[in-house]
């Protein structure tokens, strides 16, 4: 059986980005660069004031109170065209360019005004309560890089260096289907052996939160022909199918056997992960296709595994792999399996130091449990009891 690395492995390396689109700035968060972003300005581009006060000539208030003319104000977005010269002032706002002379602002605190005339009551150094142009980025310069995600702070850069539109990563269109004839709908009451299609929500919402565009396409019976047919037609003009169940061993796992079918190679069909052994993984043509096991918690553990990287290369993000964090095990743990384990978990920060606290499930069907886990504690293969205290390694299920 395949480790989970050599399994990663053959999922990332037929997948390249699906290319490049431009968007608008206001669809642009949560997508991933697709160039890099260069300043086309100076910020700040003018020595600006960062006090509201008067602009000066440091050389006249070495000693203070001294007592300078007015000559004229400057605002924010505003400019003023003369010179300041020995002796006098201007009065200038936060955010204003500091006018031609002046190599320095004194506060309004320390000032006081009979209208014409200023009395600074503080000397002042040189360059006091200025921000000088260029001296937070220079025109020219890389602030951001391709394969970058777009959050919040690349917005503001977006924003400020002039991108209305911007080169990004194409979103992959993925289908999202599951298997089982026990399943009904949300909206149904189940009766006797019918349980309600969760998984299909679960696949669906990962799937978004790592940027695909979704289609959920409902339940498949458990029969080769159908299963033949949703298959083929899901995979049209999508880059990626990932269905749920049928991949264990019954009589009616019948996702491995309609890929080979429909033509798919399978790259592989196991491995040595718990939960999710029976993960399989192929491809047809320009699609891919995830068999996810259908316990949902083997669902869960899966998809963030495997198919999420998978999604997150196709939009040519840089680092495709969930983020790792090394914490303290709040709670030891005994684990007999000889596959690594991805333990649902709880990863919170107490007194300043990074717990992971292990939740009690009740197997991996329970998808009430893993309510709880934001993360995922590894357990290797050759670990089978970690002591509470130890350091363990946890992936996080949510962006870091
Ligand atoms: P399977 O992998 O098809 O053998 O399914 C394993 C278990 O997961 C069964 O108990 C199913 O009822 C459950 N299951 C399968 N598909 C889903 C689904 N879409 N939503 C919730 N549970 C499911
Ligand atoms: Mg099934």
């Amino acid at each position: 059986m395949i480790s989970v690395d050599q399994a990663l492995a053959i999922v990332l390396s037929p997948i390249v980005p699906l290319g490049a689109e431009t968007v608008a700035i206001e669809s642009a968060l949560g997508r991933v660069l697709a160039e890099d972003v260069l300043a086309d300005i100076d910020l700040p581009p003018f020595d600006r004031a960062r006090m509201d006060g008067y602009g000066v000539r440091a050389s006249d208030v070495i000693k203070a109170p001294v007592r300078l003319r007015v000559i004229g104000e400057v605002a924010a977005g505003a400019t003023f065209d003369g010179e300041v010269r020995a002796g006098c002032a201007v009065k200038i706002f936060t955010g204003a360019p500091v006018p031609h002379g002046a190599d320095s602002v004194q506060k309004v605190e320390v000032t006081e005004t009979d209208g014409e005339n200023v009395i600074i009551k503080e000397p002042v150094k040189p360059g006091q309560f200025i921000t000088p142009r260029a001296s937070e980025t220079a025109a020219g310069e890389r602030i951001a890089e391709r394969g970058q995600k777009i959050g919040p702070a690349e917005m503001s850069v977006l924003a400020s260096f002039g991108y209305a539109q911007v080169e990004t990563g194409k979103r992959p269109r993925v289908a999202v289907l599951s298997t089982g004839s026990e399943l009904v709908e949300v909206s149904a009451l189940p009766v006797g052996a019918q349980i309600r299609n969760s998984n299909s929500y679960t696949i669906a919402s990962y799937a978004e939160q790592a940027g695909a565009v979704v289609d959920l396409l409902g339940t498949i019976e458990d029969t080769i022909q159908s299963t033949c047919r949703a298959l083929l037609e899901a995979s049209e003009d999508r880059d990626l199918v990932i269905t749920s169940g049928g991949v264990s061993m019954g009589d009616y796992d019948l996702v491995k056997a309609a890929l080979e079918e429909i033509g798919a190679e399978v790259y592989f069909d196991k491995v040595s992960i718990r939960p999710g052994k029976p993960t399989v993984f192929g491809r047809r043509g320009g699609t891919f296709f995830f068999g996810l096991p259908g316990n949902p918690v083997s669902t869960s553990v899966t998809f963030n595994v495997f198919a999420r990287p998978a999604i997150r290369k196709m939009q040519g993000e840089r680092s495709p792999l969930l983020p790792m964090v090394r914490a303290a095990l709040a709670r030891a743990i005994k684990d007999a399996s000889n596959r690594r384990s991805y333990l649902p978990a709880r990863l919170y920060v107490e007194d300043g130091r990074a717990l992971a606290a292990p939740l009690k499930w009740g197997g991996s069907s329970d998808l009430v449990a893993f309510v709880r886990a934001n993360s995922l504690i590894v357990v290797p293969e050759d670990v089978h009891e970690i002591p509470e205290g130890d350091l363990v390694e946890v992936m996080a299920l949510n962006d870091l």
